[in-house]
């Protein structure tokens, strides 16, 4: 049996493959199923999937590999998984324009799949360690937590910032619509400068301890990383919410978005196109970007409020981040104080340079 060390994110889909939180993957993807989600948004089988999961290896490895070949997957000098090798396949600088729509260096998702080797491997992958899925986020157990609550509908918010005024207006719209609000912070990789999965936590429990009924709301960390390909992203965190039980999905404004590659509501549009070609599984509430209005006082969205662009105050996580990086006090009509110094007392406020190296 051949041997291969991988590093935390491969590990990470091997483990959110195996739980079935990535279903219907058994494995990672070989060149069809590949490049049927890169030009279509969905696996070869004509299921809805929108961001590829593939293995990356080096050429001289690659070369040795022939279909029916076993690998064991290296952890940290344990094996945690092996995967039986069915088809390999090189991927082109073309596929991450149609993946992330540029190639853009600064862009962190792409800088960080131009790092990984072009050559992939696909192939069923399978956990041999147990311990490695012992405390893994796993779709029986939220379905159970589910099931205990007795919530029918459940709704998901996707995130990975603490929570300000205008992710507290969006998941309140969620929590009228279902029965429970299940929060479902990004712990994986992130790009350096954004909050740590500490900080994010510690606001999220401020905010249940004292605002949120507590027994309608439930909050458990997915570790996954993020990719930064905004629309095919978003639906991709609805595919993974679907997975682990909820009813609804909640996608905002330029969703899973960074700078300013994509466009505000191209997320709602991709889904929305999805929708209609494909059976999701969940129902996608495509909700607009809530920000503070002057003359009405309150927390609003375009669709609400008829006041100009000069009386919006507006709230996003980039801002708030910006807030608190240059040492300044965010305004409370956009963060609440208690959150505000919850975020403070923790270790570490933001991922560092050591964290985004490989
Ligand atoms: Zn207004």
């Amino acid at each position: 049996m051949h041997k291969y060390q991988i590093d935390e994110e491969t590990l990470q889909d091997v483990i959110n493959i195996e739980t079935g939180i990535l279903y219907p993957l058994r494995g990672f993807m070989g060149k069809e199923d590949y490049q049927s989600v890169v030009e279509n948004y969905c696996l070869s089988d004509g299921e809805v999937f929108t961001l590829p999961i593939t293995f990356d290896v080096v050429e001289e490895f690659y070369n040795k590999l022939e279909s029916g070949s076993q690998i064991a997957l290296i952890w940290e000098g344990r094996t945690a998984a092996t995967l039986l090798v069915e088809d390999k396949f090189q991927i082109t600088e073309e596929d991450l324009f149609k993946i992330f729509k540029t190639t853009d260096d600064k862009h962190p998702g792409v800088l960080k799949e131009k790092k990984r080797s072009r050559y992939r491997v696909g192939g069923l992958t399978k956990i041999v360690d147990m311990s490695f899925i012992e405390n893994a986020l796993n779709p029986v157990e939220t379905e159970r937590i589910f099931r205990e609550k007795k919530w029918k509908t459940i709704v998901g918010f996707q995130t990975r910032n603490p929570i300000h005024k205008a992710h507290e207006h969006l998941q309140r719209i969620g929590l009228e619509i279902c029965d429970g609000l299940f929060i479902n912070p990004i712990t994986g990789w992130k790009k350096k400068g954004d909050f740590t999965e500490e900080a994010v936590m510690a606001a999220y429990n401020k905010m249940i301890e004292l605002f949120y009924p507590k027994d309608r709301v439930y909050l458990a960390g997915l570790k996954t990383q993020m990719r930064y390909a905004g629309p095919r992203e978003a639906v991709f965190h609805a595919i993974i919410r679907r997975n682990l039980g909820c009813t609804h999905f909640i996608i905002g404004r330029d969703h899973a978005g960074v700078g300013n590659y994509y466009d505000a509501y191209d997320a709602h549009k991709l889904a929305s196109q999805l929708e209609q070609r494909y059976n999701l599984g969940i129902e996608l509430l495509l909700l607009h970007e809530p920000y503070y209005c002057k003359k009405c006082g309150q927390i609003v969205t375009d669709k609400n409020c008829s006041h100009y662009a000069t009386d919006r105050v507006e709230i996003s996580g980039t801002i708030i981040r910006e807030y608190i990086a240059k040492g300044s006090i965010p305004n409370e009509i956009m963060l609440r104080d208690e959150i505000f110094n919850e975020i403070l007392s923790v270790k570490q406020i933001f991922i560092g340079e050591k964290e985004t190296q490989k």
